[in-house]
């Protein structure tokens, strides 16, 4: 169809008049219907019913809405109503905790209206301000009181003054010595041990002098603030908050005291002394009066502990606290620094022989018998003195120092006193490289051994070596084992430095024996020293074990030497070692044998294979008969026993021939053979297979 046609055709359909007389939407409607041109009465019903409908359907969608809206509205309604609830209990629950708040802190609160009456005042302003009376009512002005520099009472302000200080808003002041009723006792103040003796003494002293607390006052020391409450713009009135020091300062004294003194003797503790040397040390720069000081640590107190408990211990300590002070002018300062540690601060102290003799009468009285749970007890004390000087420049340094020489006093065998000096200081220092050149020298394997050797008495023969560690310090040049296997020992160190020497020694040992069996020669042996620590490690045997492995070395050329004190100090352990050292193959040797405190029949317990008699014994034998005989004893006594003996540090051939005719069967020493570096053992231990006595001695250290 062409479009021309469609309109010729719609035009004609409905007459044009109709068509513009009909609403746009009523026009839509008919269309929709299917109803073209002007309807018939059917369609005209048809229509109606249609449009019925529409308006139906567009009714009950209104509803709908209607009814929505109605109950959401209720909805909110209600819940507007159960916040408001909310809000209401919220904010009677926030004033009871205010009032909680209000009626038990300890800060007097005073609410007051704008003229200065008191509208309300918590338990402690009642207690504080009113003798424990209701303050409402009555005025500020009239309840604080200042006392006046003559200790008389004047208001603290008028009304007046109130007024402008409310108009200024907050105002405070702090530290205002205020006069207040002396406060009742009330069952309802909460009662610490010392409020209890503090107001028994109160009302010990009131009976006493017949004061009664009836308007008894008191003067505070009180920190005040005044707060306005405005409405709007205007003030209505005001709250004072009123802060009690007394009690403050008190705990803040109890504080300090605690925190500067040693609650067992009441002596000033180590950070008050040291506070107070440092306050010595300045002052002398400038008077040259130079403080010393003593460091006094009791001997044998931990024995007093164990025997009479740790209660009779605190007992001692505070006696012995007492009779230092009674030693003391009251311008030296007596201090705890913990334990059985005190120190003596001696302020000018001047000439040093009155140190000294302060020192003496220490000693004296710490060594007067304590008498502890009914019985007589005595101490003694060490005490080391360091006189500061302008070197001194911190606390630390001299309380160091006084340390040092204290331990130099123990060392001397107590119940005496020893001064710092520059030796004692270069000591320390020296410890200290020490302590750190071992460490580097041990990782870096730089420990060496010298080896000694053993010879028998009868033939020359050279039976082995003595291994001996070696240690070139880039600073201290040689240092000797004496001094570094200490340290070892207390750093933890010895283990290591032990396995280094086991492994040195198992590695030479081989390289002497190598074809010595070929030419029916005896293997030489290797002595090797062990630590009293090696002696309680529970892997010893597998560290011994290991290095022979490596080196190939049968446990027969090895020889471990023990000195006889390591044995005692843990008896059961070191014979567990010892055991299992034997059943191994490997042997064991006493060390520096006379010297401990066991006899050789408590030595027969241990599985020992021989005994190294000591340099001691051996350096007198040719002149003193006395010394001829113990030796003579003492190796009569071990071959009884079966075990095989070497005399130590011989040093002439007098002794050696001494030696020789008591049945010594080996013998080492300076005169037998100094340490030898590795390389001369070795050429030595050549030597000896032609079995003619060698002179490589020279050589050696
Ligand atoms: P020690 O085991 O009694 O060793 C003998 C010490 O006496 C050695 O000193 C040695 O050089 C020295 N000496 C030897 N013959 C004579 C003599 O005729 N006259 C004098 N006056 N002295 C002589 P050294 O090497 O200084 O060793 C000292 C101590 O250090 C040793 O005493 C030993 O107890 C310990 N020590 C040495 N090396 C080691 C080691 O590797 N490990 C352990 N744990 N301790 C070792
Ligand atoms: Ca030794
Ligand atoms: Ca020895």
């Amino acid at each position: 169809m062409n479009p021309d046609e469609h309109e010729t055709e719609s035009t004609d359909v409905i007459p044009t008049t109709d068509v513009t007389l009909q609403h746009g939407l009523l026009q839509r409607q008919l269309e929709r219907a299917g109803i073209t041109g002007v309807p018939s009465p059917d369609q005209w019903s048809d229509l109606l019913a249609h449009i019925d409908q529409a308006y139906c359907e567009a009714d009950s969608g209104r509803l709908l809405l209607e009814r929505a809206l109605d109950v959401s509205t209720r909805e909110l309604g209600s819940l507007y109503e159960g916040l408001r609830h909310d809000a209401d209990l919220r904010a009677a629950s926030d004033r009871q905790r205010l009032q909680l708040v209000f009626d038990s802190v300890d800060t007097a609160l005073i609410v007051f209206d704008r003229s200065g009456r008191i509208s309300a005042a918590n338990p402690e302003a009642a207690r504080r301000f009113g003798g424990g009376a209701d303050l409402v009512e009555r005025r500020l002005s009239d309840l604080l009181q200042l006392e006046g520099r003559d200790g008389e009472t004047r208001p603290l302000f008028t009304p007046l003054d109130l007024e402008a200080l409310l108009a200024e808003g907050r105002w405070t002041r702090n530290d205002l010595r205020l006069f207040a009723p002396v406060p009742p006792n009330s069952a309802g103040d909460s009662l610490t041990d010392d409020s209890i003796t503090d107001s028994l003494t109160d009302s010990l002293t009131d009976s006493l002098t017949g004061a009664s607390p009836e308007g008894a006052r008191e003067v505070i020391v009180a920190d005040l603030a005044i707060v306005p409450f405005m409405d709007g713009d205007s003030c209505v009135g005001g709250l004072a908050v009123i802060t009690d020091n007394v009690e403050r300062e008190a705990a803040r004294e109890r504080l300090s005291w605690q925190a500067s003194h040693d609650p067992l003797t009441g002596l000033p503790n180590r950070a008050l002394v040291t506070e107070r040397i440092e306050v010595a040390l300045v002052q002398a720069r400038r008077s040259n009066a130079w403080p010393s000081l003593l460091f006094l640590d009791l001997d044998r107190f931990k024995h007093v502990n164990d025997s009479f408990g740790h209660a009779a211990g605190d007992r001692l300590l505070s006696k012995a606290a007492e009779r230092l002070l009674g030693c003391v002018r009251s311008i030296d300062t007596v201090a705890r620094l913990g334990g059985d540690e005190f120190v003596i601060l001696v302020e000018s102290a001047g000439d040093t022989s009155l140190v000294r003799s302060l020192a003496e009468r220490i000693l004296h009285a710490i060594a007067e018998p304590f008498e502890l749970s009914g019985e007589q007890t005595f101490v003694s004390g060490s005490i080391g003195i360091a006189h500061s000087g302008p070197i001194y420049n911190s606390a630390d340094s001299l309380l160091h120092d006084a340390d040092l020489a204290m331990y130099r006093a123990k060392d001397r065998g107590r119940n005496c006193f020893d001064v710092a000096d520059d030796r004692l200081r270069v000591n320390a220092a020296e410890r200290v490289l020490l302590e750190r050149g071992l460490r580097s020298a041990i990782a870096r394997r730089e420990l060496g051994a010298a080896y000694q050797p053993v010879r028998r008495t009868d033939t020359d023969e050279l039976v082995g070596f003595e291994a001996l560690a070696r240690w070139v310090h880039p600073v201290l040049g040689d240092v000797r084992p004496d001094r570094f296997v200490p340290v070892a020992e207390e750093t933890g160190l010895i283990q290591a430095l032990g396995d280094r020497m086991l492994d040195l020694a198992c590695r030479d040992v081989a390289t002497w024996n190598r074809d010595r069996s070929a030419l029916g020669l005896d293997p030489l042996v290797v002595h090797v020293n062990i630590s009293g620590r090696d002696l309680q490690s529970p892997n010893l045997l597998e560290r011994v074990r290991e290095p022979l492995r490596r080196h190939g070395v049968p446990a027969h050329w090895l020889v471990l030497e023990v000195t006889e004190s390591m044995l005692l100090d843990d008896p059961d352990k070191a014979l567990d070692r010892m055991r299992e050292l034997k059943r191994a193959g490997i042997r064991v040797a006493i060390d520096d044998f006379g010297t401990g405190y066991s006899s050789l029949a408590y030595l027969r317990r241990y599985p020992v294979h021989m005994v190294k008699i000591d340099r001691e014994f051996v350096s007198e034998i040719a002149s003193s008969t006395q010394n001829q005989c113990i030796v003579k004893a003492m190796i009569d006594l071990a071959r009884g026993l079966d075990y095989e003996v070497i005399a130590e540090g011989v040093e002439t051939s007098a002794e050696l021939e001494v030696l020789r005719s008591l049945g010594c069967a080996m013998v080492q020493g300076y005169f037998i053979g100094r340490p030898l570096p590795p390389e001369d053992a070795m050429l030595l231990a050549i030597s000896s297979r032609t079995g003619s006595p060698d002179q490589v001695l020279s050589a050696s250290e």
